[in-house]
């Protein structure tokens, strides 16, 4: 029952992806996500985990409609290079929203849902995505 193992992993996973943690490099002050134990920039491992402002604006989009197996329900959607407050570049899916009534530039927020899920009886896991601010 390999799903067995699986299920405490992506309730952990759930937990750093709703608070939507990153990582702050204290050698040249990036920050970006998801975290990581290396400065993407740099290469310092001088990184602190912090937690990063859930708003920004949609800085680049692009409209996916063949898309994985496993994603084939949601097509089309949208993957958006999202600029949160603080200025870290996001990758997220943008959802409640029309993939025609995305623009570039566009306020939106974090949210949490489901990601994807493994099968009739497998596990689903969660993540954040990104919503227009109403
Ligand atoms: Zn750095």
């Amino acid at each position: 029952m390999a799903y067995m193992r699986s299920v405490p992993r992506a309730w952990r996973e759930r937990k750093i992806k709703y608070q939507l943690l990153g990582g702050k490099c204290k050698d040249c002050g990036k920050s970006f996500y998801p975290y990581r134990q290396i400065c993407p920039v740099c290469g310092s491992t001088n990184v602190e985990q912090v937690k990063l402002p859930e708003k920004g604006v949609i800085e680049y989009f692009t409209i996916v409609r063949t898309p994985p197996t496993e994603f084939k329900e949601y097509a089309p959607y949208v993957l958006a290079i999202v600029k949160l407050e603080d200025g870290t570049k996001v990758l997220a899916q943008i959802t409640d929203v029309e993939p025609n009534e995305v623009y570039e530039g566009m306020e939106v927020e974090a949210v949490f849902r489901k990601y994807r899920e493994q099968g009739p009886n497998g596990i689903i896991e969660y993540g954040i995505k990104f919503r227009p601010v109403k």
